[in-house]
């Protein structure tokens, strides 16, 4: 077991810095607690307003000590106003899963007792799911390639056997984790369209063909029409559901609405080598600079890089920091009295994170 990790840590855009240094505060806390690990965090240069300064998005430099640490951890990123010459975002985020090929977007639906949803959640039902979003291909893979004439546009959906492969293996062992935690049913659902596409067909018999593997975990299909409607129907059903980048790209947001928005949604970008943790949401440049920033869904993803870490190094206590982590966020939502305006609430970022080292100590 190693105890020492290189975190490199990207600061980012708008309300990023102002929701990183808490987060980095709060670990160091965590930290301070144990002799079972140090994080130590190099800063790395990227986003919008770097780009604005030095015409570069993502240094090379940024890239290599990414890619030498043993996770990274990104604020929001881009601002609406910086944009390349083709009008696109600046988006180092992109540039990173595509360059380190993270191609398990990782997206928990989570609802603590107490926090607000869209949904009437029936007494005794739990939402508690995760849903893979892969990452490097899909329909996104002909980002940047589409082809327009006049009268006709064009968009390829690649899906290949390597990274399916690769991502069903990760989806059921992540279900086998939950389960051995007493987190999950032990179920992986394939979200895809197999009765229209053929590529669909392609991406289900490989699912299939992956569930073989572990016998001991459940697995089904849906189509993703059908996922759309039971996320809103019976969330509760769910444990693990895995999916194509487009269609995972729309469940996640829909996944974000259950719980009452973006300011609580984490996510992890997960390869066989790297891993990546940062908010769901953007830099939110409406609120920049004025302390409002909920920091939540940075800190949770945190946990999830504590909880990654440890497991993948046999690291019990930085596993176990992440659990406490989020339980501590967990019972500041509970509690109520300590949340953002985006949520319902009236703190502000410095007292937001100040409850959540009061309910760590
Ligand atoms: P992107 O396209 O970069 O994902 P976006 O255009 O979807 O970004 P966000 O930057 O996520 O937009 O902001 C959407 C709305 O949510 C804004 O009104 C913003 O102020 C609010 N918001 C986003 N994140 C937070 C946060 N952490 N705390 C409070 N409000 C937030």
């Amino acid at each position: 077991m190693r105890s020492e990790y290189q975190i490199a840590v990207f600061e980012g855009d708008g309300i990023g810095p102002e929701i990183m240094v808490p987060t980095l505060e709060i670990l160091n806390h965590l930290q301070s607690k144990t002799s079972a690990y140090i994080l130590n965090y190099n800063k790395c240069d990227a986003g919008a307003l770097y780009y604005s300064k030095t015409g570069e998005s993502l240094p090379e430099s940024s890239l290599k000590t990414a890619r030498a640490s043993d996770a990274i951890l990104l604020s929001a990123m881009g601002l609406p106003n910086v944009r390349y010459d083709d009008g696109t975002e600046i988006s180092p985020q992109i540039e990173l899963r595509k360059e380190l090929s993270l191609f398990a977007g990782v997206r928990p639906v989570t609802l603590y007792p107490g926090q607000k949803s869209p949904l009437n959640i029936p007494e005794g039902k739990i939402i508690d799911f995760i849903l893979i979003r892969e990452s490097t291909e899909g329909l996104f893979w002909s980002q940047g390639k589409g082809e327009v004439t006049k009268d006709e546009a064009r968009e390829t959906l690649v899906i290949t056997r390597d990274v399916s492969e690769k991502l069903f293996k990760f989806a059921f062992s992540l279900a086998q984790q939950r389960k051995d935690m007493n987190q999950g049913k032990g179920l992986v659902t394939c979200v895809d369209k197999a009765n229209v596409f053929r590529a669909f067909a392609f991406f289900r018999e490989i699912f299939d063909e992956q569930a073989k593997n572990f016998p001991q975990l459940k697995a089904d299909h849906a189509y993703v029409d059908a996922t759309a409607l039971w996320m809103v129907q019976k969330p509760w059903d769910f444990d693990v559901l895995v999916t194509e980048n487009m269609f995972g790209d729309i469940l996640s947001d829909l996944g974000a609405g259950l719980m009452g928005g973006l300011g609580l949604a984490p996510s992890a970008d997960i390869g066989e080598e790297h891993a990546l943790f940062q908010p769901c949401h953007g830099s939110a440049p409406d609120i920049a600079g004025k302390g409002i920033a909920n920091p939540f869904a940075m800190v949770l993803s945190a946990s999830m890089m504590l909880e990654w870490l440890g497991h993948q190094h046999g690291n019990q206590a930085l596993v176990e920091d992440g659990l406490e982590l989020k339980n501590a966020i967990g019972n500041i939502i509970s509690d109520g009295t300590s949340l953002t305006r985006d949520i319902g609430g009236q703190a502000d970022t410095a007292m937001a994170a100040k409850a959540i080292i009061a309910q760590l100590a």
